[in-house]
């Protein structure tokens, strides 16, 4: 059955998201021309802009749902439309309307789990701080140096959580005092409110802003880039800013202020992924390779879609959660451009580019070509003395 709801509900929606810009859109196609989406199957931004225009959107189709909101069309378009926000309403309208393809499915669980848990993955609240055990990992307080708040892959992902104890080997090497909010974490909700749910957005928002007050947090350094995008630059929307760093920029710092010395040799060819949350949305391109090039015996190299034209990893926009088909996922793409440059490794500095880019290193059957690495892990490799 074709839902198409409302005109005026569409519209008020999507002006409430970005104002009137999307009437502007002249139908170059310039959009479709960068979409990651159209190197894997047809798919087109620019239609879904033009009908819903016309109120003739229909909600219960796929294709509203494909976004990564990777953030290359808005690079590009003449007319200022924003095509990000224009898709996130309408997944508002079909999320009100409980209208969900197969595909989607999951990432209902997902938001089931985050209203009952405060996490995606359906991992008891109370596990929360379970990663840092045997650590002597200590709870935020007031006069402490800086707040990691660790998210939600790095706390219950098995392979991330190697990322979160990685990370906290480096600030003790550094003799950062910092502290983490363990079971009192929230979910940012970057991800929830991309496929429409606001509602449960605002509620882990108001917690965490709630949390980070009542602890007297200042200094937030964060993993994933969606933490770090949200706390930035959506938490200001409820008239409060905290400093938030994102961890290559920390590391950099740290490496800058003699803090931390990368002394162990590395001996190995790396190239590394601009995740798009970093980079197109928050233009941190610089600190993770500065990182790089400064490790002993590195060799960076850069791949095809490289800094503002990096090639998406698919996992945006709440598709982390939702079914692509094994043919149609970026990130065998992305996988095949690093192989191409001979580097053995490949780093990034996101838990969901990593998360797709070890299946597909699965899929493509490339463990013995190519290893997925977090900055975190590597710089840590690099500082900590090695024990024989
Ligand atoms: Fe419309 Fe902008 Fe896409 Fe051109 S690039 S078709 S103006 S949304």
């Amino acid at each position: 059955m074709e839902i198409v709801p409302p005109f005026n509900e569409v519209v008020e929606e999507i002006k409430e998201a970005g104002g009137d810009a999307f009437r502007h859109c002249f139908q170059c196609g310039l959009c479709d021309s960068v979409c990651p989406w159209n190197r894997v199957r047809q798919f087109s931004i620019r239609k879904i802009i033009r009908e819903a225009t016309f109120g003739l959107t229909e909600i219960d189709g796929e294709n509203i749902w494909r976004c990564t909101t990777c953030g290359r069309c808005p690079q590009y378009c003449p007319r200022g439309v924003k095509q990000i926000e224009v898709g996130v309403s309408l997944r508002r309208v079909a999320s009100d309307y409980e209208v969900f393809p197969s595909s989607v499915r999951s990432a209902r669980t997902a938001r089931a789990s985050l209203i009952s848990e405060g996490n995606p993955l359906q991992v008891e609240r109370g596990k929360r701080r379970d990663w840092a055990e045997g650590l002597n990992v200590m709870d935020f307080e007031e006069e402490m140096e800086v707040l990691f708040f660790v998210g939600c892959y790095l706390s219950f992902d098995p392979r991330m959580k190697n990322v979160a104890r990685a990370t906290v080997e480096i600030l003790n090497q550094a003799g950062v005092n910092f502290g983490i909010l363990g079971n009192e974490e929230n979910c940012c909700g970057e991800s929830i409110r991309k496929i429409g749910s606001e509602q449960v957005f605002r509620d882990l928002a108001k917690e965490n802003i709630k949390t980070f007050i009542d602890k007297g947090v200042k200094k937030i350094v964060v993993s994933s880039p969606h933490c770090y995008h949200t706390f930035k630059n959506e938490y200001p929307e409820f008239m409060v800013n905290f400093e938030v760093v994102h961890m290559s920029e920390y590391l950099a710092e740290l490496v800058a202020d003699g803090r931390l010395k990368l002394v162990n040799p590395c001996e190995q060819t790396i190239t590394y992924h601009d995740p798009c949350y970093l980079g197109r949305h928050n233009e941190v391109y610089e600190a993770p390779r500065e990182l790089l090039r400064n490790l002993p015996g590195t060799d960076l190299v850069e791949m095809a879609d490289t800094g503002a034209q990096s090639l998406c990893c698919g996992g945006g926009g709440g598709r982390i959660w939702m079914d692509t088909p094994k043919e149609e996922r970026f990130s065998d793409l992305r996988l095949e451009q690093a192989k191409a440059t001979g580097a053995k490794v490949l780093v990034t500095a996101c838990p969901y580019c990593i998360t797709n880019f070890e299946e597909s290193r699965l899929n493509l059957e490339y463990e013995k070509v190519l290893e997925i690495r977090d900055i975190t892990e590597v710089i840590r490799d690099a500082v900590v003395p090695v024990v024989d």
